[in-house]
């Protein structure tokens, strides 16, 4: 079977960004929870306090191209969350941005090369590698699903949804895993048997992506 050509709009993004911030308001109080075990309970506090600035910033601004929208998201998030969390999400978005451009949609193989150049950008950013327990673990399987499915000829929807399974599985793995990257790293194997917040906040990214482009 031949998959639909397909993208995903602008008005779409914007629903992706504004599911993340339900479900960020939603988890607000486990985030932070699983934040408390491994780290300084602050995780729930500065996502939610970063989407809430960033829908307040896009009530006003309108973005008119991906590359707008998804610039005044990293540019919001890196200016209101103090955490390791605000410059990594921010610097996530602001590759989107930079990688999409001028445009008002974007096919998978579009959304696949943005995201893969955001996942760049934060591995660069924070220096982590897979198997470190941080949201890198999440976000690189969603990504390689990501694009493994929009090359293997699925439709952007179906490439959203496995990237969900993977961002999911990629949060799962984190539990066994000894943290080597940021706060949780101080309790070194103390940090095993938790799941990595920021894991968990991605895998939250990824059921937005999934939800906005189904
Ligand atoms: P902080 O650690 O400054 O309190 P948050 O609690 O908001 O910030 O975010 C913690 C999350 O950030 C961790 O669970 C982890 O997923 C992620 N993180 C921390 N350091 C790094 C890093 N160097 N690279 C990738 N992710 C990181
Ligand atoms: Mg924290």
């Amino acid at each position: 079977m031949v998959a639909e050509a397909q993208g995903a709009t602008l008005g779409q993004l914007r629903v992706w960004i504004d599911s993340f911030h339900t479900l960020v308001a939603e988890q607000k109080a486990y985030l932070t929870e699983l934040d408390s075990a491994i780290g300084d309970a602050d995780h729930g506090i500065n996502m939610s306090r970063g989407m809430n600035a960033v829908a307040a910033k896009l009530d006003v601004s309108s973005p008119s191209t991906i590359g707008e929208l998804f610039k005044t998201v990293g540019m919001t998030l890196v200016s209101t969350v103090g955490g390791a969390s605000g410059p990594l999400y921010g610097t996530f978005f602001l590759r989107i941005g930079t990688s999409a451009g001028d445009v008002e949609e974007l096919d998978g193989s579009g959304l696949g090369t943005a995201l893969q150049a955001a996942l760049d950008g934060v591995l660069a950013r924070g220096k982590a590698q897979v198997g470190d327990k941080t949201m890198i673990d999440a976000l690189t399987s969603a990504v390689e699903a990501f694009r493994g499915a929009v090359q293997g000829g699925s439709s952007i929807a179906d490439a959203a949804s496995q990237a969900q399974d993977a961002a999911e599985r990629g949060r799962d793995s984190t539990t066994p895993l000894t943290a080597r990257k940021g706060r949780a790293s101080y309790l070194g194997e103390r940090s095993i048997g938790h799941l990595d917040p920021g894991a968990v906040s991605t895998a939250l990214l990824f059921t937005a992506l999934a939800k906005a482009l189904a």
